[in-house]
């Protein structure tokens, strides 16, 4: 793309990061699937040497994903996991992390079981309630970890809010930005300092790679986490790479669709008798709907939904046929889950209850493809 074409948001998602092949003028940017790079001399090269440090393929999603979240460089990993755990080598023994309650149960499973090994501490707050944020700091305290829509609820943190509070306090803030996508919401325009994605989902959103990227802006930020990509290795593949670059031209059109079917699905929802409450952030009566119109550009394509009890939930489950029972988000195949016996299987019964996810909650990632469709294959299965 010309150096300083100063492009909006759908031409960045096709253009940004990728040039024609230096080679062959190729339009789209080759998957180099290579280990090394020959070297001309001894000490002379083109800047690449070896594809766990360099390669092109990798660069290229690495520049894309950085202009969508408008920060100064991407960092790619193997999986959001492998993005999360980057991050959270920022943190040195005896350090404390506030994290959202609801926070993906990965990311939960990581800073238990893994990163509390190594005397990190971790406390979990209900962050759409500053308050909630502020009583959970202590002098330790040193990042802020924030998931927002969270999951299955979708709860929102406000960003301003939680910025302020971070920078009042000398704290690191970190955004999950999966649920959403830069296309629905980009926490670094806040002044958040880090933002992180499982490119598995919306990012990729064809449900055929996994993926992980963190968007810096500092530059101590940047140096750290492109040392432990080098450092710890768990690189994303060319060939992934490559799949994510594919993904993201579509990026735009494909949330216009995931947004409009999700609110045209929660609207359905909301009005249909046996559904006892609809979470969707697009939905006047969310809680906080007002806060979701400031800080989203569309609300996306999650949306929840409580039927009262789980012989209702697994009738639903059981009756749908367009729909496919599965755990993950953000492809274009409209996918529906029990959150409370697969993705949160893990809670504990009384804390998983206490945070609203009931055994009647069924969680829905809504596809692109026709809504009229998605309402009839619900209105059937809830007929049941
Ligand atoms: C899926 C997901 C992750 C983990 O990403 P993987 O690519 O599965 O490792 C992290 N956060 C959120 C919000 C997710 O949905």
């Amino acid at each position: 793309m010309i150096a300083n074409f100063k492009a909006r948001f759908k031409t960045l998602c096709v253009h940004a990061g990728q040039h024609p092949d230096p080679t062959t003028g190729a339009i789209v940017t080759p998957i180099y699937q290579t280990s090394t790079y020959v070297q001309e001399a001894l000490g002379q090269h083109k800047g690449y040497e070896y594809s766990r440090t360099q390669n092109p393929t990798r660069e290229a999603a690495e520049a894309n994903i950085a202009a969508l979240e408008g920060g100064r460089a991407g960092i790619a990993f193997a999986s959001g996991m492998a993005a999360i755990d980057a991050i959270s080598t920022f943190l040195i023994s005896g350090d404390h992390m506030v994290v959202t309650e609801n926070t993906y149960g990965g990311t939960y499973r990581l800073f238990e079981q893994v990163r509390r090994r190594y005397q990190l501490d971790f406390s979990y707050v209900d962050t759409s309630y500053p308050d909630r944020i502020i009583a959970a700091l202590t002098p330790k305290t040193k990042m802020l970890f924030i998931e927002t829509p969270a999951n299955p609820l979708l709860g929102l943190t406000d960003l301003v809010t939680t910025v302020e509070i971070a920078r009042s306090h000398d704290l690191t803030v970190v955004v999950d930005n999966t649920f959403a996508s830069p296309c629905a919401q980009r926490p670094l325009d806040y002044g958040v300092d880090l933002v992180v994605h499982s490119t598995t989902k919306y990012l990729n959103g064809h449900a055929d790679s996994l993926g992980g990227m963190v968007v810096a802006v500092g530059n101590d930020h940047i140096e750290w986490l492109r040392f432990v990509q080098n450092a710890a290795g768990a690189i994303l593949s060319p060939f992934d790479a490559w799949l994510l670059l594919r993904g993201t031209k579509t990026l735009a059109l494909r949330m216009a669709q995931h947004s409009a079917n999700g609110l045209a699905l929660a609207k359905f929802l909301s009005a249909h008798p046996k559904v006892e409450r609809v979470f969707y952030p697009g939905l006047p009566d969310h809680p906080q709907h007002e806060l979701a119109t400031r800080q989203m550009q569309g609300f996306g394509g999650m949306l929840a939904f409580d039927l009262g009890s789980l012989e209702a939930a697994r009738t639903v489950l059981n009756g749908v046929s367009l729909f496919s029972l599965a755990e993950s988000l953000g492809g274009v195949e409209s996918l529906i889950s029990h959150p409370a016996t697969m993705t949160h299987a893990s809670v504990p019964t009384d804390q998983r209850l206490a945070r609203g996810i009931t055994d009647g909650l069924i969680r829905i990632s809504v596809g692109i493809e026709d809504a009229g469709d998605l309402e009839d294959d619900l209105r059937q299965a809830l007929s049941s």
